[in-house]
């Protein structure tokens, strides 16, 4: 079976552990927290989920856990999704970040303005259409925490989704769904939904980078 470990150091991670076990059910598939540098090899987990939490606080925890090399490698090749903190660790620039900057794991060429919809306040759902994955008329609910948005896409990365219309301090299209061949990331929270789709959708990323 794929496996697929979720970062278990902060953050909302017994969520995707729940979805990935749900989609389990219907294809070899077996999820698992992990938290050490041992756990983060290729030779016992074929991809990574990061989720969301705080991105500050998780990066902390990974360097004073003595992984985050460990992690900087894993994610330079094996495929990873990061949700919302976690797209923020996986990027290679991060804006409005804590005084002294956050370490970043600069592997998906974007950068991203943390909390760029205003404060917790400012939470919101809106519907998404996502290339590949949540067509107009079937939309994926969008759940955004404090979220981040993608303010500069590379020329590798592909845009795959945007939000519309007026939400905490952001008004129009911004970026919030971005694929760079084996890397995804989203600024909202798709384990907080029941909706598989983008679980299902990186599920299939691993099997194309495994040449299943
Ligand atoms: N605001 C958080 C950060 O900057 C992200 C919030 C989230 O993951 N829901 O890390």
């Amino acid at each position: 079976p794929l496996r697929v470990g979720v970062l278990g150091l902060q953050g909302a991670y017994t969520e995707h552990l729940y979805m990935l076990q749900r989609l389990g059910q219907t294809m070899p598939l077996e999820a698992r927290i992990v938290k050490t540098a041992a756990e983060l090899d290729p030779a016992q987990i074929d991809a990574l989920i990061i989720p969301g939490g705080e991105s500050t606080a998780m990066a902390l925890v990974a360097e004073r856990s003595g992984c985050l090399d460990a992690l900087r490698e894993f994610v330079h090749k094996q495929p990873t999704w990061g949700t919302c903190a976690g797209m923020i660790l996986l990027s290679t620039t991060a804006t409005q970040t804590k005084q002294g900057g956050q370490n970043l794991l600069g592997a998906l060429d974007i950068t991203v303005q943390r909390n760029a919809f205003g404060k917790q306040t400012e939470s919101f759902i809106a519907p998404l259409t996502i290339d590949g994955i949540a067509p107009a008329d079937q939309p994926f609910e969008g759940i955004f925490i404090r979220a981040p948005i993608v303010e500069v896409a590379g020329p590798h990365v592909q845009v795959i989704g945007k939000v519309d219309g007026d939400h905490g301090l952001q008004h129009g299209e911004r970026i919030v769904a971005v694929r760079q061949g084996h890397l995804l990331g989203t600024s909202f929270h798709p384990e907080l939904t029941k909706d598989l789709r983008v679980h299902a959708y990186f599920v299939q990323m691993v099997r194309e980078a495994l040449g299943l």
